[in-house]
């Protein structure tokens, strides 16, 4: 059976390598020596694939113009999956790449049907928590989709002649009038900064969940079908694994209790965590005898993501637990100190930034 990618969905991937194959996305291990890619993510498999990146990394280490754009649909609050965008654009941001972020408004009222102040309102709760993770905002650009002007909507209208709801429908699956123009006008996000009037940033890499690749699929086609009339050159992109609620589904602001929240009370974090699934065996017996299984653990996923601060803490967290010398009980109580420490940090910058944060981007009107 093929996999279908929903970026409006909320599926769980089981089989990361699976889509390397079905999409044609490129595994990025094999860039990590060539391009000294230390970050993390990269290190930890977490980014796992990409298209383009290298030909992105050759336009940036010879010195030619190149930003990162990503996008956040403010239809719930951020939670450290929010958060692993943040992380990349701050590593990106650190090596001197101009940084851009759309408050995707317009998609959120389309699609997800959500009230319109409340998306306006959320929108800069998304730009505060990006600051407060570490975004310098002197060295980034904000924006919502509602507030662009004439060049921005004048893309989103030559984009859809040269589409078809046939190849649309190969790329989506079910269609909606809101879905498709919400999917050309994620086109416009990713592909507008090409323009002379938004700084003619010609390499673009964009940094997402893999749930988002058919927005990535979509765009690669216009720029292509562009490349004359707009001088548009195909974007780049990578591919971060999705981080999974703590019940081990895909993360959703249905079920609150099974996310950590960036605004989380750390008593609540904590509680959510120790409820969490873990990858330990029915019995302290069983586990000691057998070790637990990390790979299954939503617990191992927060150390990897996010909680364990070098390889080698990593590292000894999968030995202790396969090897049957730690307990989940242990293991999360270590777990949700380190938790509780990054989200008192985090909250004290939020807190700082919040009253300021219309200062970096123009909140629309209606
Ligand atoms: S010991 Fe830790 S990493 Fe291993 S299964 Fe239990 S909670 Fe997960």
């Amino acid at each position: 059976m093929s996999i279908t990618l929903d970026p409006w969905g909320h599926m769980a991937i089981e089989d990361y390598e699976r889509l390397l194959v079905e999409f044609g996305i490129k595994p990025v291990r094999e860039l990590l020596a060539q391009y000294n890619l230390d970050h993390k993510y990269f290190t930890r498999g977490v980014i796992f694939g990409h298209r383009d990146l290298d030909l992105w990394l050759n336009s940036y280490l010879s010195g030619k113009k190149v930003a990162v754009l990503t996008g956040f649909m403010p239809s719930g609050d951020p939670h450290l999956g929010t958060a692993m965008v943040y992380e990349e654009l701050k590593y990106f941001q650190e090596k001197g790449v101009f940084v851009k972020i759309a408050i995707a408004d317009a998609e959120a009222y389309a699609v997800r049907r959500e009230d319109r102040s409340m998306v306006v309102n959320r929108g800069l709760d998304f730009i505060a928590h990006a600051i407060a993770w570490g975004i310098d905002p002197e060295k980034a650009g904000f924006y919502y989709q509602t507030n662009m002007d004439s060049s921005y909507y004048r893309l989103i209208q030559m984009f859809s002649r040269k589409i078809t709801e046939a190849e649309m429908k190969a790329i989506y699956g079910d269609l909606s009038p809101a879905k498709i123009i919400s999917a050309l006008t994620q086109a416009a996000d990713i592909l507008h900064l090409q323009l002379d009037e938004y700084g003619g940033y010609k390499y673009i890499l964009v940094p997402v969940g893999v749930d988002q690749d058919p927005h990535l699929r979509l765009t690669r086609d216009l720029a292509d079908r562009f490349e004359n009339e707009l001088g548009l050159t195909r974007p780049a992109s990578i591919y971060h694994k999705l981080l999974r609620g703590l019940d081990g589904n895909k993360m959703s602001k249905s079920r609150p209790e099974f996310a950590i929240h960036l605004t989380d009370p750390v008593e609540i974090a904590e509680k959510k965590l120790m409820n969490a699934l873990t990858g330990g065996r029915a019995t302290a017996e069983e586990q000691r005898r057998l070790g637990g299984e990390p790979l299954k653990c939503t617990i191992f996923e927060l150390y990897t993501y996010h909680l364990a601060r070098d390889e080698k803490e990593l590292r000894e967290i999968y030995e202790d637990c396969v090897s049957g010398r730690i307990l989940c009980g242990q293991c999360k109580r270590r777990a949700a100190e380190k938790l509780k420490s990054l989200l008192v940090e985090h909250q004290k910058r939020y807190r700082e930034i919040k009253s300021n944060v219309e200062k970096y981007v123009k909140k629309p009107s209606f």
